[in-house]
């Protein structure tokens, strides 16, 4: 649904995923005037189920993300999201402007905010392999505790391909005692990486991976350079994952590379102040290993740390425009 927009809002929320519409229904809540623009490609598209959400465990990823539209618009708040085809919201410029920003969409809109709220994910970079996108969220996965309860006991790869690749073998050995370590494009195991590996009965496949192979929709295994086949019921990747955040270029606000090696996100303190005044960041785009729930917690803080700052400016103003009165009465 395409809503009016005003020319500007106290906060325009870029992203109405998980994180985005929770920071709009907290903001909406403070009475704050909000639009949320959303470009309608929530990273968990692919997976047929929100896990390990309190409350709400396994809800399908668009229907929560329906709920929280109407959340937020119940309380006066306006989305203009991804449930419009083309999908309305897409953010592809930001600029500073007289009392906040200016943001433009794709479609040549734009619109004023005097705070912006990001929350705008990541994108998953998958290893290429043949096969192995199409199988992505379903049985090609990379988080044990948003999948791992689903893939219990089967047998799984996981197929090297980052420096966290290591660690997925370990986490998910806890959820099946069946699970093969492919060296792929690395990196390889130190001597004393394989000795744990081969203690916790992870098996090492050496060589590259060129296919993920499938029977009746369903994965079969992983084919290698060497024609060789290991069959598999589920597969572990690491991708690599980048924060969406090209359109913030023109705020200055650009992403760091991540500490742990785990790709590119926008830096932020606890409350989701980035580095520009007036900028939140929340979800994703910031913290790149946070699940649903920590990514809507995330945002409902910067929120209410976004309306605090909006608060204090709204009472320096008060008090302006308080002496400016007084003074003319003189
Ligand atoms: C396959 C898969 C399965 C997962 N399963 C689970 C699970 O079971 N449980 C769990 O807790 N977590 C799961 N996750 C993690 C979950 O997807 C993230 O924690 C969550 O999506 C983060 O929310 P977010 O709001 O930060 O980002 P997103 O949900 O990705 O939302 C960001 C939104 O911003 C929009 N956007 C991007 N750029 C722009 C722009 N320029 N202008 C406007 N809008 C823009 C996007 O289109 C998107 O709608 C899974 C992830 C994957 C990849």
């Amino acid at each position: 649904m395409t809503e009016e927009w005003k020319n500007t809002y106290d906060v325009v929320v870029v992203g109405g995923g998980a994180a985005g519409l929770s920071g709009a229904l907290m903001l909406a809540r403070a009475r704050r005037s909000v639009l949320v623009l959303d470009a309608g490609a929530p990273r968990n598209a692919p997976a047929d189920g929100v896990h390990g959400l309190l409350g709400l465990d396994g809800i399908p990823p668009a229907e929560l993300l329906e709920r929280g539209r109407s959340e937020v618009r119940r309380y006066g708040g306006s989305v203009a999201a991804g449930d419009t085809v083309p999908a309305t919201g897409e953010v592809v410029s930001a600029a500073p402007a007289k009392d906040g920003f200016v943001v433009g969409t794709r479609d040549g809109r734009s619109v004023g905010a005097r705070r912006l709220l990001v929350t705008t994910g990541l994108v998953d970079e998958l290893p290429e392999v043949d096969g192995l996108r199409a199988r992505w969220g379903r049985d090609v996965v990379h988080c044990p505790y948003c999948h791992g309860w689903e893939v219990r006991d089967r047998a799984i790869g996981v197929l090297a391909s980052g420096p966290l690749s290591l660690h997925q073998a370990f986490l998910f050995r806890q959820w099946s005692a069946d699970v093969v370590f492919f060296t792929h494009t690395g990196p390889q195991p130190s001597a004393e990486e394989a000795e744990q590996l081969a203690a916790r009965g992870v098996a090492v496949v050496p060589g590259e991976v060129t296919a993920v192979e499938t029977a009746e929709d369903r994965l079969a295994g992983v084919r290698l350079a060497d024609g060789g086949f290991v069959a598999r019921e589920a597969l572990a990747v690491a991708p690599r994952m980048v924060a969406r955040a090209g359109f913030l270029d023109g705020l200055g606000l650009r992403p760091a590379e991540h500490p742990g090696g785990a790709g590119e996100y926008v830096p932020s303190d606890a409350a989701g102040r980035s580095a520009v005044p007036g900028v939140w960041v929340a979800g994703n785009v910031t913290d790149l290993a946070a699940q649903v729930g920590a990514s809507a917690a995330a945002a409902a803080t910067a929120a209410a740390s976004l309306n605090a700052d909006l608060v204090e400016e709204d009472t320096r103003r008060a008090v302006e425009a308080s002496r400016d009165a007084a003074s003319d009465d003189r």
